[in-house]
């Protein structure tokens, strides 16, 4: 099978591999299609080789299952569906708890053993999975669901959240409008009633806010801050989230948070959002103010985001590529060229 495989610094090929084996407990997956992800960009662009074998990417993915394994109940060749991006140990106490996304087997700090990411994903035309990742979508579009299995994700755990902040007359903030991001605008209007701001350094983005429904668009510049503060009366706003996750971003998110607000970082860019424990009065973060570094989401947040799609209320702004250009995928995103979310189809 054909397989858009990392094989170094900076360097993403189709190669040819064998159609991998399933165990007893997994499915084999035919991919009908893979979100291109800025994570995977971030792995790619990796200075420095980190594994010697190649590995093939893909965690966001949404297919058909072709094969399935011996001691599988409840499942049928030919059901559609898309994967769950963590494949959790299933009994620490953080995943008997429903919080998968942060389970412990890979320990406190490292994220969870995940396709495309840590083992062989799903930008290829098959891919294996353990049988409990299975979501199943109905005939919702394999474009479409793709995406939704991190983008959409991540962006709903987020939000979701801060679902006590989140009150009408309120105010979010969305910083990053790219594939993450123009799908929290949607969830953010799907499932509170506050006022939307979208803040992106590329004013096309702001243009695929709008559309995604931001009532507010901002083009990131000195004086956003101060913006925000003037919208919300001083105030700030009662949610930030930060989906690039820079410097400049964490700052920003400090800076407009509301008191007693929640500030996420969802985007790994390393930012530094300069948090000390001094008194108020200064530019810093407000008293009350939460912070939290979001990672994923847990199943049920993937069920919640499959039902927000397949009611409409949640659209996937998609540029589609054969498997064969994942590395122009790649190239373009790395320019900021993509509008949503890159969709590849082997
Ligand atoms: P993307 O490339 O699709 O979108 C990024 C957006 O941010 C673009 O619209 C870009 O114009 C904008 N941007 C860049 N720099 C900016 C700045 N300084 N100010 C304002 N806007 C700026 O990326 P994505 O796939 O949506 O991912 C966003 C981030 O989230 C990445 O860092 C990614 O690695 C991370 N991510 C985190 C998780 C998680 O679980 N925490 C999951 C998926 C992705
Ligand atoms: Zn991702």
């Amino acid at each position: 099978m054909r397989a858009l495989q990392w094989t170094g610094p900076e360097t993403v090929v189709v190669n040819d591999i064998p159609v991998p084996d399933i165990g007893p407990n997994d499915l084999l997956i035919r991919v009908g299609a893979a979100g291109v992800c800025h994570s995977d960009l971030t792995l790619v662009n990796f200075p420095i080789q980190l594994r010697e074998d190649p590995l093939t990417l893909g965690h966001e993915i949404a297919g058909t299952i072709e094969a399935i394994g011996s001691d599988v109940t409840g499942r049928e060749i030919g059901e559609r569906g898309v994967v769950y991006l963590f494949w959790t140990c299933g009994v620490c106490r953080e995943c008997v708890s429903g919080n998968e996304n942060v389970c412990l087997a890979a320990g406190r700090v490292a994220m969870p053993p995940c396709p495309g990411l840590t083992m062989e994903g799903g930008m290829a035309e098959y891919v294996r999975i353990p049988a409990g990742t299975f979501v199943p979508i109905g005939d919702l579009d394999f474009i479409q669901a793709a995406p939704v299995a991190d983008a959409a994700l991540t962006a709903y755990h987020a939000i979701r959240g801060t679902k006590d902040v989140l009150r009408p007359g309120g105010t979010a903030v969305a910083i990053g409008i790219g594939g993450l991001g123009h799908a929290a605008l949607q969830i953010l209007h799907a499932i509170s009633g506050v006022r939307v701001i979208a803040v992106d350094s590329a004013p096309e983005k702001l243009e695929l806010a709008a559309a995604c429904g931001a009532d507010v668009s901002i083009l990131a510049a000195d004086d956003t801050a101060e913006q925000i503060l003037d919208l919300t009366d001083g105030r700030g706003a009662e949610a930030v989230f930060d989906f690039v996750g820079v410097d400049s971003t964490a700052k920003l998110a400090v800076e407009t948070v509301a008191p007693n607000g929640a500030y996420r970082m969802v985007g790994i860019g390393d930012g530094n959002p300069g948090i000390t424990a001094g008194p108020a009065g200064g530019p810093g973060l407000p008293w009350g103010a939460t912070v939290r570094k979001s990672l994923g989401g847990t199943r049920s947040d993937l069920h919640a985001c499959v039902a927000l799609a397949q009611a409409g209320k949640l659209h996937m702004e998609v540029e589609r590529f054969d498997l064969a250009e994942g590395p122009d995928a790649f190239q373009r995103l790395d320019k900021g060229l993509i509008r949503g979310r890159a969709v590849l189809v082997p």
